[in-house]
């Protein structure tokens, strides 16, 4: 131990009060050496030695009782950006959550506010806590905030005004929303302090003058009710005075008066026990003095969203006197003074409280943290402590720095939009924190967004796939339905075709289906149905649900699909009686294995395998409940393709056939690759009656020596369309071919 009085001997008193053990104090007392160590030779602007501030930061920490890690952390908080100590130095000797928490307030200290307006200024304490995750960086924050507004008299005139104004319009109602009323009131009046000082200390002169008139009248109240009081058995403190200096002035300021017309500057405030003897009090006031009508306020049973709690009434006093009471409970004292940090104290003393259902009803803490029930140590709530208010929101800054609060997953584009609508239609580029981006990047909380425009606007539809505010799209939309209408007549008309069938749709332009139902829709002239389906207006779905249903005879059938007259014996597939179907050839379903329909728009019901990947792009509504009928006496077949792959060697095809034919099953289509590897690849398109029938001609082929693998692969139009035949590739080209139809 030093001989000299060290820093920590206030706080050590403070920890010992607090009942930390030994131990607790002294791995506490190491973070405070260590940065000492750090900053030594380091000075504040008012030239007193830097570790001053950390240390007045921890001790307003401890006097909010906060857990150990956030007192360690205070010490530390500023030797990331201070000195040349490494994260990891912090991480190995004190953990990896003081660590957090200190990389939590240097990141923070890194936003710079510029707040000009209130809209700019809520968005910024939303981004604060947004980016701050977990609610020790705030306390801690705040607590550095206030001492370094204690000590603002240091800094040059035009830093205190700004730092000042910050102090106001940030840090204040952030320690309001957390409901530590003891640290918003100290940052407003020293905010007012510099801001206002003619105002300042008019206030605080005229609150000192009056101090013994105050006073006397409070002294004649206790008096008055503390017999009453007493006979009611009630244990009670009453205490009175003013309020503080901002609160005044804010009065003042509102209702435009001078400070001799308020007649509540004075605050009587009642502290019991229980929540029952609130209310006792309030009547015992209220039968001595007569309440001032509209004044009463029940914010115990209905507690304000930074769970304040409270009897709020005003009465005429003694002697004439109006004046403002307060009733409470001693743990809505602790949560008025330091909210959500007297919450998780109240959790510390343990199990006496958990069966109070006050401890559970603050709405805004059910909001703020992800409570878990089974919480049982105050170490574990508090470090369960995050915050996820605005966990749907990512707030980004403008290269002016302002911030935009947008929806998470916003985009540059949604940015730009947020802008203004021609800086969205004339985005060209986006540079996040001064990098080029691409223009469907996901944003993150704190970003700076830079939008590159042109001259000319030229919005594209495909920005429809990924802004997800209302305003990007409506305006992209909007822009669309002004501009390039032959270019979009030309897209809708063909991605008509495209679904119909050239055939079906220009039976419809013949017929004047498309006129028909462009009116039921709203639009003049099939032209105009074209041009809002080109620009993303309406969809295809909506159309052709209008649409007649087109004439059987008209029906062109694509080449590859089974002729639906090949199935006409109804007994096959159950759930398709009566109904025009094909075998899908993406998956060659074979009876016995499960099946699904897909209802297609003009051929009727196409049959799939329910594993097909064309399925993951199809509306559920058109998939259709079918299966196999099991009595396929028909001596129909079924086509599927097998892959197999085999060492390189000579006869083994004529093994594989073998074997096929073995099992009664046709060879349709064999085609014999082999790879650099020394792989032989053979494909095999097989015609057979059920799936029963292809395993065994699985398990045969795999059966002869040399063969690798067998493996039912997708038809070979699809893999031999994409010119690879690489087995996963032709998945993927099979999997954007849902909708088109093979050619
Ligand atoms: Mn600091």
């Amino acid at each position: 131990m030093a001989e000299e009085k060290s820093l920590f001997d206030d706080i050590r008193a403070k920890l010992i009060e607090q009942n930390k053990t030994e131990e607790e104090i002294s791995k506490i007392e190491e973070a405070y050496l260590f940065a000492k160590k750090l900053h030594d030779g380091q000075y504040r602007i008012s030239e007193e030695p830097y570790i001053i501030h950390p240390v007045e930061v921890a001790k307003i920490l401890v006097n909010l009782k906060v857990d150990n890690h956030t007192i360690m952390a205070a010490f530390l908080h500023d030797i990331l950006e201070d000195t040349d100590t490494e994260p990891e130095e912090i991480r190995e000797k004190f953990g990896e959550d003081v660590l957090n928490l200190v990389q939590g307030v240097t990141k923070l200290s890194k936003l710079k506010f510029k707040s000009k307006e209130e809209r700019q200024a809520e968005n910024f304490r939303r981004l604060f806590i947004a980016m701050a995750n977990d609610i020790r960086i705030v306390f801690l924050k705040l607590a550095d905030r206030l001492h370094n507004m204690r000590t603002l008299n240091f800094m040059a005139a035009n830093k205190q005004q700004k730092i000042a104004r910050e102090t106001l319009d940030i840090f204040a109602p952030l320690a309001n929303r957390l409901g530590i009323g003891r640290i918003k009131a100290e940052l407003e009046d020293l905010s007012l302090r510099y801001l206002e000082p003619d105002k300042y200390y008019e206030i605080a002169q005229l609150v000192s003058q009056t101090k013994a008139e105050r006073e006397s009248t409070v002294n004649l109240l206790i008096e008055q009710i503390s017999k009453d009081v007493e006979k009611s058995g009630i244990n009670a403190q009453i205490t009175g005075r003013a309020k503080h200096y901002y609160s005044i002035y804010s009065k003042m300021k509102r209702l435009n008066i001078a400070f001799h017309e308020l007649y509540d500057i004075t605050a009587v405030r009642v502290i019991v026990d229980t929540e029952k003897e609130c209310y006792e009090v309030l009547g015992l006031i209220h039968s001595r003095f007569k309440p001032i009508p509209g004044r009463f306020k029940d914010y115990i049973a209905m507690p304000k969203g930074n769970m304040y709690q409270s009897l709020h009434t005003s009465v005429i006093g003694p002697r004439s006197k109006p004046l403002e009471v307060q009733i409470r409970t001693w743990e809505m004292h602790e949560v008025a003074e330091y909210g959500v940090a007297a919450h998780w104290r109240y959790k510390e003393k343990g199990s006496q409280k958990a069966d109070n259902p006050t401890d559970m009803q603050f709405s805004w803490m059910r909001k703020l943290v992800e409570y878990e029930k089974d919480i049982t140590s105050a170490q574990d709530y508090v470090n369960s402590v995050k915050l996820d208010l605005f966990s749907d929101q990512v707030f980004a800054f403008t290269p002016n720095g302002d911030v935009l609060d947008l929806p998470v997953n916003a985009t540059p584009v949604d940015f730009a939009y947020r802008i203004h609508s021609d800086v969205g239609n004339r985005t060209t580029g986006a540079l996040i924190n001064g990098r080029i981006a691409q223009l469907d990047t996901k944003l993150k909380n704190g970003d700076i967004v830079e939008i590159l425009t042109k001259k000319t606007p030229a919005p594209r539809l495909d920005w429809l796939n990924f802004v997800v505010t209302k305003q990007a799209s409506s305006k992209i939309k909007q822009w669309f339905k002004k501009n390039n209408r032959e270019e979009h007549i030309e897209v809708g008309r063909t991605n008509l075709e495209h679904e119909l069938t050239k055939a079906v749709f220009d039976e419809y332009i013949k017929s004047g289906e498309f006129e028909r139902v462009a009116k039921i829709m709203n639009y003049l002239s099939a032209e105009d149905l074209f041009a809002a389906l080109g620009y993303g207006e309406t969809t295809l779905n909506k159309i052709i649900n209008k649409l007649k249903k087109p004439q059987p005879q008209d029906e062109e059938l694509p080449q590859n699909y089974h002729s639906p007259a090949q199935h006409k014996p109804k007994k096959d597939i159950q759930g398709l009686e009566g109904l025009l179907y094909s075998i899908a050839k993406c998956c060659s379903p074979i009876p016995g294995e499960p099946i699904v329909g897909v209802v297609t728009r003009s051929k009727g019901v196409s049959v799939h395998r329910v594993d097909c990947k064309t399925l993951e792009t199809v509306e559920p509504e058109r998939l259709m409940d079918i299966s196999w009928s099991g009595d396929n006496n028909s001596n129909k077949t079924y086509s599927t393709t097998i892959r197999v792959e085999t060492a390189e060697k000579m006869g083994l095809l004529k093994d594989i056939i073998a074997a096929v034919s073995d099992n009664n099953t046709n060879i349709n289509y064999a085609n014999v690759k082999s790879k650099t590897n020394k792989v032989g690849i053979i494909e095999l398109g097989l015609e057979l009656d059920n799936v029963e029938t292809l395993k065994k001609v699985i398990t045969s082929i795999q059966n002869i020596p040399d063969v690798f693998s067998v493996k039912r692969i997708q038809t070979s139009y699809y893999s031999a369309k994409s010119g690879n035949h690489n087995n996963s590739k032709s998945k993927t080209s099979a999997k954007k071919l849902p909708r088109r139809r093979p050619k």
